[in-house]
């Protein structure tokens, strides 16, 4: 299922929590309808748009090398299916999508 992110309104009204204020992430499918409110405070919060991926823009853009990388402490993912991805090294979640 795909994970969204979610903020506080920045034109809310409502100071909101530490989650909503810094955003958190959703897992949620498809077909729900987005959230609205903050599940732990109330405060009206919305979808925010997550960059893509890193690989996905173009794949006929040589960037750094895995090895450099992987020595620069980022995570790699690999595209495992339609709007998943597995991880192939470094420190971040095991699998997003
Ligand atoms: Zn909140």
């Amino acid at each position: 299922m795909p994970t969204y992110v979610y903020a506080k309104k920045s034109d809310a009204n409502e100071d909101g929590c530490a989650e909503c204020r810094a955003s958190f992430e959703a897992v949620q499918r498809m077909s729900d309808a987005p959230l609205e409110k903050c599940p732990k405070c109330g405060a009206p919060i919305e979808r925010v748009l997550q960059a893509p991926m890193l690989g996905n823009i173009d794949n006929s853009l040589k960037g750094p090398s895995d090895s450099a990388l992987k020595q620069a402490g980022f995570t790699k993912f690999k595209r495992a299916g339609k709007g998943q991805y597995e991880k192939q090294y470094g420190t971040g979640p095991g699998r997003l999508g």
